[in-house]
């Protein structure tokens, strides 16, 4: 199984390598050079199982099934639910598929733990080591720090912007003690410590003396890690299932669309959108221009250039990268996405519809959920339980549940007049020793902030 790039300009890599790089060299996003059929799941005893059939058709000969079902099983050891990625029946045809049972509360680990383990076998392998360096707004930090901690081929450095992250998800990332997990509070916004990552795979000194990675969404191993739970929950439910996706990045909607062209029973997909709405726009009124981020009470779709779109626009062009490719520069340009009438026809409509839902919906459905069916759902999730409620469907719907209610507590609150209960694992939090330091924004010092802080691992 080779891997090419959206772009068509980077020379095509295996998994291993495609794993590593992230982004490709010319800019894109490496995607498998064809589609697999899905393997039949009907054996599988366990959702490692399922992840590991999964992952067989992507991988190759490059990592053995054995080899494979030790990350799988290692993996969803660490989820708190022995059904790893549970269905919860909301009414007579609406389930919400429970994402955030593994160690961080968030749906990012399901992917993560998988890709962490993947990681360190491929760098095992080579006799390599690498250093991730990350930037977080909050909960993608720590599901990618819980992902890599404690392994030996790894360094992780998060930046994160000092005082402007909850008490909980700093917590989270500080009190891990694992001596190859480094943190360090910017004084600057996201968008700086954003910045500063960019510029430090870019740093003449540290690029060359440590072998720098990332573990962004738009790494194909996380897509590959999210197929999974599509298959077995489309399986499960035995019929033509839609899907309404809480939707930022488009890595979640993205690995639904690849577990459906192998071959997945899946209807089609309802992405939710907040009020930072450019895909809603997009797939319902063919405007896809960019507009500026507003923060809302669901802070993991507030994106406005979704970066696995272009996994799907690659799709859309029949792979053409080069099509790609200028549709995108002309997309940076103008700040518009054209898409041709019949590729729309073809490839969009009944497959992808959206609905926007904004703060005052999202606290409305919380409360309306809650009250109708007993189950508290966070604010991503309860846009996609909104979009849901109003689809019109004979078969099973889907609505992704993509972060524990506590950790958006504030949100549940205000919609509910009082706060859901911490997990244990979450109120531990506040009694265990914080580890990090606070570092300026400045350049030359976070650079050799991280020299410093891997020299010694
Ligand atoms: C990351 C995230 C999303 C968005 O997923 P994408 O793959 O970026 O579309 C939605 N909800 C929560 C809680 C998330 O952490």
């Amino acid at each position: 199984m080779r891997y090419v790039s959206t772009r068509g300009r980077a020379p095509a890599l295996g998994f291993g390598d495609a794993l590593l790089a992230g982004l490709a060299s010319d800019g894109g996003l490496y995607v498998p050079e064809t589609w697999p059929a899905l393997p039949d799941l009907t054996r599988c005893v366990t959702y490692a199982d399922a992840a590991t059939a999964v992952a067989s058709c992507f991988v190759g000969d490059e990592i053995d099934d054995a080899t494979l079902a030790r990350c799988a099983t290692e993996a969803y050891a660490t989820f708190r639910h022995p059904s790893i990625v549970p269905l919860v029946q909301l009414d007579h045809r609406q389930w919400l598929a429970e994402l955030f049972h593994g160690p961080t509360f968030a749906f990012k680990d399901v992917a993560l733990q998988l890709v962490g383990r993947l990681f360190d076998h491929v760098l095992e392998q080579r006799s390599d080591h690498i250093t991730i360096i990350g930037a977080t707004s909050g909960d993608t930090g720590s599901a990618a720090i819980d992902a890599v901690r404690g392994r030996d081929n790894i360094d992780i450095v998060m930046l994160f912007p000092n005082g402007r992250v909850t008490d909980v998800q700093r917590r989270q990332m500080t009190t891990v003690e694992d001596a190859n997990v480094h943190i360090a509070a910017i004084d600057g916004t996201f968008d700086d410590c954003q910045d500063l990552v960019k510029a430090m795979f870019l740093h003449p000194r540290l690029a060359s003396q440590r072998h720098l990675s990332a573990v962004n969404s738009i790494n194909w191993g996380r897509v590959m890690a999210q197929v999974t739970y599509y298959a077995t929950t489309s399986l499960a439910l035995g019929g033509e299932t839609v899907f309404a996706v809480p939707t930022g990045n488009f890595g979640n909607v993205f690995a639904g669309w690849v577990a459906r062209r192998m071959g997945a029973p899946i209807d089609r997909f309802v992405l939710s959108t907040n009020a930072n709405d450019i895909l809603a726009r997009f797939l319902n009124e063919g405007d896809m221009s960019m507009r500026e981020v507003v923060p809302t009470l669901s802070p993991s779709m507030d994106i406005q250039v979704s970066s696995n779109f272009e996994r799907l626009l690659f799709e859309m062009n029949d792979r053409d990268g080069g099509m790609t490719a200028e549709q995108l520069a002309r997309f940076r340009s103008s700040g518009r996405l054209d898409v041709e009438p019949d590729q729309r026809a073809e490839h969009l409509d009944g497959t992808f519809s959206a609905t926007r839902v904004d703060d005052d919906a999202t606290l409305a459905e919380i409360h309306r959920l809650a009250h109708r069916t007993g189950v508290v759902v966070d604010p991503h999730t309860a846009t996609a339980t909104a979009a849901a409620s109003l689809i019109d469907h004979d078969g099973p719907v889907v609505a992704l549940a993509t972060a524990h209610p506590a950790k958006f507590a504030d949100a549940v609150a205000r919609a509910l007049g009082q706060r859901p209960e911490l997990p244990e694992a979450l109120a531990e939090l506040h009694v265990k020793a914080e580890r990090f330091e606070v570092v300026a924004n400045d350049l030359e010092l976070v650079a050799a902030h991280v020299e410093r802080v891997t020299a010694a691992t």
